[in-house]
């Protein structure tokens, strides 16, 4: 693969603190993501905003319109300092969002995003689509697609795909391959409906695999790789 985006969940980043950032755990994402660019690999990413706020569930009385802009800028908050953390480790960055945030961020466009990452540069996508009720995977998808991405990395709290959730039925089973249409016809929680209808629709597959396994970042492209091809 010569170009991938990244999705990483905002709770990830918060390791086991569940709120916030938690440093060492950014740290050990950024190191991964040199080794893929010293592979040549080209590197997109995309963060939720879990670990801060979510639209549909953070507070019981605004509206969601305006709760989801606050989730939104959550992903800017997380961008930023993600891509602080890489610069620390020697990488270029550059994080875009779909509105405009001063001279904090810029404002995507896909040739700029393209540019960057052809120069080497780890480019940063945040506050999702920039429309509420939408969500970071649909941002993914989006972005993944217009990038020409080979695939999106899906960086999970999970090893991979289930038939069934591993964390209440010891019994489930792991795929090692799984087409999108499976996953559509299970009803499978890979990303969001939405948004696997559009990895469905434009050819775009996903790699899944679990972000707090040891290297699981550089293994996943590698043939070390124990997580979910998602294909198409
Ligand atoms: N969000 C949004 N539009 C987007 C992307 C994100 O409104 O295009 C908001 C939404 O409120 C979401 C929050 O940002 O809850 C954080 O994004 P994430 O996808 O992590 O949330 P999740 O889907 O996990 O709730």
């Amino acid at each position: 693969m010569k170009r991938i985006l990244l999705k990483l969940s905002g709770e990830a980043l918060a390791g086991g603190k569940g709120f916030g950032f938690d440093e060492e755990t950014c740290l050990g994402v950024a190191r991964q993501v040199k080794v893929l660019l010293e592979q040549g690999i080209q590197v997109a990413i995309v963060i939720g905003g879990g670990n801060f706020w979510r639209g549909r569930n953070s507070s019981k009385i605004i509206e969601r319109t305006k709760s989801d802009q606050i989730g939104m800028l959550g992903t800017v908050m997380n961008c930023i300092y993600v891509s602080e953390i890489f610069r620390t480790l020697g990488m270029k960055t550059k994080v875009y969002t779909p509105f405009l945030c001063g001279s904090f961020t810029e404002l995507f466009a896909k040739d700029s995003a393209v540019e960057a990452l052809e120069e080497g540069k780890v480019v940063f996508f945040a506050g999702g689509t920039g429309h509420p009720y939408f969500s970071t995977d649909t941002g993914t998808t989006l972005r993944a697609i217009e990038i020409e991405a080979d695939a999106i990395l899906l960086a999970k709290a999970v090893d991979g795909v289930y038939d069934s959730d591993p964390k209440t039925n010891p019994q489930a089973k792991k795929f090692d391959k799984i087409s999108i249409q499976e996953v559509v016809d299970r009803r499978l929680q890979v990303v969001d409906l939405t948004s696997t209808i559009m990895c469905m629709e434009n050819k775009m597959p996903m790699v899944v695999f679990g972000l707090n396994e040891e290297n699981s970042i550089v293994k996943a492209l590698s043939d070390e790789f124990n997580g979910t091809y998602v294909t198409v």
